[in-house]
């Protein structure tokens, strides 16, 4: 399983369609400061349900949206797709390629798709759950997020284990029937 591109359009810096492939041998990404690097890691966090604004590094959630330049006009809403190679079956979803995509309209209008059919944001943390992606693993590893790791409660920290060792689906499951 690896990334194989990221299309944003709309999302913070990029006002118009960019999209980046990176194959299997991309292993960092550099650029002037204030060029973008980091809005890339953001849209990949967003896309996959982030729904803080703090590790999006914003105020609101409509500052995801392109807000415009001297130059250029701001932008209605925001769009970013991840498509991820998945051969050897690791996201529970069909495929040997899946597309992920958000969309967020100035109004707060939210939606999700998987493979281009509507879901919701549920659906999309239960894609991610246990494969270290997603709003809960750490395969992305923000500043200052290691410290947070560290000094949470030994409760909090097992949840990182729990997604590493590939059973938090069923902690979630069973919380799930709980409330019912
Ligand atoms: P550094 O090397 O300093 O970490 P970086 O390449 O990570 O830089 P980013 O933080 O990704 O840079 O990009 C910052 C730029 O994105 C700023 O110029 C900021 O104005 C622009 N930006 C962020 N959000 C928006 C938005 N909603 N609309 C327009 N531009 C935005
Ligand atoms: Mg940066």
């Amino acid at each position: 399983m690896y990334l194989k591109a990221l299309e944003i359009q709309g999302f913070k810096s990029f006002p118009e369609k960019t999209v980046l492939t990176f194959g299997e041998s991309i292993t960092a990404i550099v650029g002037p400061n204030g060029s973008g690097k980091s809005n890339i890691a953001d849209a990949i966090c967003w896309v996959m349900g982030e729904q803080s604004t703090r590790a999006l590094r914003g105020g609101k959630m409509e500052d995801v949206i392109f807000g415009g330049t001297q130059k250029r006009s701001q932008v209605g809403f925001a769009e970013v797709s991840l498509i991820i190679d998945n051969t050897e079956e690791i996201l529970p979803a069909e495929g040997s390629e899946v597309m992920v995509t958000r969309r967020y309209y100035r109004s707060g209008e939210s939606e999700y798709y998987i493979n281009r059919r509507s879901v919701r944001l549920k659906d999309i943390n239960e894609l991610f759950m246990d494969t270290g992606l997603g709003r809960e693993g750490y395969s992305i590893i923000g500043q200052g997020r290691i410290d947070e790791i560290l000094s949470v409660k030994s409760e909090e920290r097992r949840e990182v284990f729990e997604e590493a060792a590939g059973i938090s689906r069923f902690r979630h499951k069973k919380e799930e029937a709980e409330r019912k």
